[in-house]
């Protein structure tokens, strides 16, 4: 863009100020000429790019230019941490739902055991013990009463 714009040997390594065109910067001093300048134009609506704090663009531009940031690559590793953060909602998320299905859950399984048990000692009552114990006493009260008229 403007980097071409003042052709001399050794301007293509200077960097053009975002704030003022007129100032070319060596790279090494761009850090501290940008921090010095920016309390020039406090008005300036310049960003700061997020993989480089020396990138300053106009909010229109550095939407453009965080996509083809060269320092984007190389501060890779630093978005992950970034894109934790709205993961984090996502667990919350669940734990609210497992929470939900939690108070949902407890009152059934405790609830069926015990009708369960109920309905399986109301089924085994009538249909095995009580004709086995009544047989079971009878032949003790038979047992008895033969042995007690034996003696
Ligand atoms: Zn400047
Ligand atoms: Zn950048």
């Amino acid at each position: 863009m403007s980097e071409k714009y003042c052709g001399g040997p050794n301007f293509e390594e200077y960097v053009v100020c975002p704030y003022d065109k007129v100032h070319r910067i060596m790279p090494t001093r761009l850090a501290y000429h940008l921090t010095r300048c920016a309390k020039n134009f406090p008005s300036s609506k310049m960003v700061r790019c997020p993989f480089n704090t020396t990138h300053l663009h106009s909010v229109t531009n550095m939407q453009l230019h965080v996509i083809d940031c060269p320092d984007r690559a190389a501060l890779e590793r630093y978005k992950l941490p970034d894109s934790m953060p709205p993961a984090e909602p996502r667990p919350c998320e669940f734990n609210i739902a497992c929470s939900e299905d939690w108070d949902a859950e407890p009152p059934a399984p405790t609830y069926d055991p015990k009708k369960y048990c109920e309905t399986e000692l109301v089924i085994r009552n009538p249909q095995g013990a009580p004709p086995a114990a009544r047989r079971q006493f009878r032949e003790r009260e038979r047992r008895r009463f033969l042995e007690s008229q034996r003696f």
